[in-house]
């Protein structure tokens, strides 16, 4: 197949997954155009099933007020629950070690309240030095509040000089460098600037080995990449599902505890009466008796309206299956980096690994040229109806989404990229 229109036409007529892209609102622009959606990793598309499945949310409250809790389609009391196993599917996990609730940053603090337990030597966290900024600001107040400083108690990991990917082998080297002082290792499975998508399962053993707790930010990686969670053996892991998991903005986040940590009473932990086991909880008694499993960590009682587009998304995951979206991940982010090379030799550089397994669905690119030209690039590509996402000074995100982005649209992003960027 040719590296031209026809052949994206070709590859979508033979993509076994193209019905899907029917099941997706698309954007329009002003003048009523569809634009070329490639901004997934920053929020998803609508399904179209999520006005469904929130109408029949706000049907029941009509008709039903607060026996809705019980006597709703989809009783409230666990509403939330039914999003549980598709999640751990897409993550290698079990049900039990998986729940759906509040958000990203939130969950991590809480994560890090039972997991970041600094003692007199075991004092310091290592993340990487491009984390997202949330994450690096949620750990620097979490040794605040235990008396630490970053300055001290900090370790930032990075890639090498000259370099612009993370090596396994010097986290790893770092982890068992930093032995006995290491209370936490935090680390994303993808990279949100760069794409990049660590080899996550020998840093999780080098920090267990050297008696650290370990914790991952999925947020850029459920829904996009393959993951193993149980068997890794992370602590913990944390995500938000506005991104590729496709649930609305400021959607419902999730959390994973890994089955080792299910019945542990003597660990701390900021509790709730939805995390009081469930024979107990409309008891209201006054002790605390958690349920066992990741839902031990839930607060209160879930946001209903701002779950129920990820049920809707989530039935999406379920019937394409994360293994035929990975497939297609991986040729179209293919098709992607081909185009590039093909069409936009010196004008841009991916900074995104070349490896299948070393990225997701993102492309991220630099843009040659002084910041304001590239700046311009972005602006013209922007107005030709392409959605991508800009980071400054220089860097262009695009991730072809397998689940509602076609070849076409790839083809058309580099098309347009192309004119924006010899205009
Ligand atoms: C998107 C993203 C967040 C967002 O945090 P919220 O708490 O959901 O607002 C945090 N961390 C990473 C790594 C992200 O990519």
């Amino acid at each position: 197949m040719t590296l031209d229109a026809a052949g994206a036409l070709a590859r979508d007529a033979n993509d076994p997954l193209a019905r899907f892209a029917e099941e997706f609102h698309h954007p329009h622009d002003a003048q009523g155009r569809k634009l070329v959606y490639l901004g997934g990793h920053s929020l998803g598309l609508q399904p179209t099933a999520a006005a469904k499945y929130i109408e029949q949310e706000l049907n029941d409250w009509r008709r039903l007020g607060v026996l809705g809790h019980h006597a709703a389609k989809r009783p409230w009391i666990p509403y939330h629950e039914a999003a549980a196993a598709p999640l751990a599917a897409l993550i290698g996990a079990d049900a039990d070690e998986v729940v759906a609730m509040n958000s990203l940053t939130v969950n991590l603090h809480l994560m890090m309240v039972s997991f970041f337990r600094p003692e007199a030597q075991r004092n310091r966290v290592l993340i990487e030095k491009s984390a997202f900024p949330s994450d690096r600001y949620a750990v620097v107040s979490q040794l605040n509040f235990h008396g630490l400083n970053a300055a001290e108690h900090l370790i930032e990991v990075e890639a090498r000089p000259g370099e612009r990917h993370l090596r396994t082998e010097d986290i790893v080297a770092r982890i068992e460098a930093e032995g006995a002082a290491l209370a936490l290792v935090l680390l994303p499975s993808v990279q949100y600037l760069t794409g990049q998508s660590l080899d996550v399962a020998p840093m999780i053993a080098a920090a267990r080995r050297i008696g650290a707790a370990v914790g991952l930010d999925l947020a850029h990686g459920i829904g996009n990449t393959p993951a193993q969670l149980h068997d890794w053996n992370a602590d913990f892991a944390v995500w938000c599902s506005y991104k590729y998991l496709n649930a609305g903005p400021g959607a419902i986040g999730g959390c994973f505890v890994h089955e080792r940590h299910a019945r542990r009473i003597d660990l701390p932990r900021f509790a709730g009466w939805w995390g009081q086991d469930k024979t107990l909880r409309f008891q209201m008694g006054p002790e605390f008796q958690p349920i066992t499993g990741a839902q031990g960590w839930q607060i209160s009682n879930p946001p209903v309206l701002s779950t129920a587009p990820l049920l809707a998304s989530l039935d999406l995951f379920q019937r394409a299956g994360m293994g035929r979206l990975r497939e297609k991940s991986i040729a179209m982010t293919g098709f992607l980096q081909q185009l590039i090379e093909a069409k936009l030799a010196g004008l841009v550089e991916v900074i995104t690994p070349r490896a299948n397994d070393a990225r997701g669905c993102q492309l991220s690119l630099k843009i040659a040229g002084s910041p304001a030209t590239a700046k311009r690039g972005y602006e013209l590509l922007t107005a030709a109806g392409i959605v991508a996402d800009w980071r400054e000074p220089d860097v262009l995100r695009m991730a072809p989404i397998p689940l509602y982005n076609s070849y076409s649209d790839v083809f058309a992003a580099v098309d347009a990229l192309s004119r924006a960027l010899r205009r």
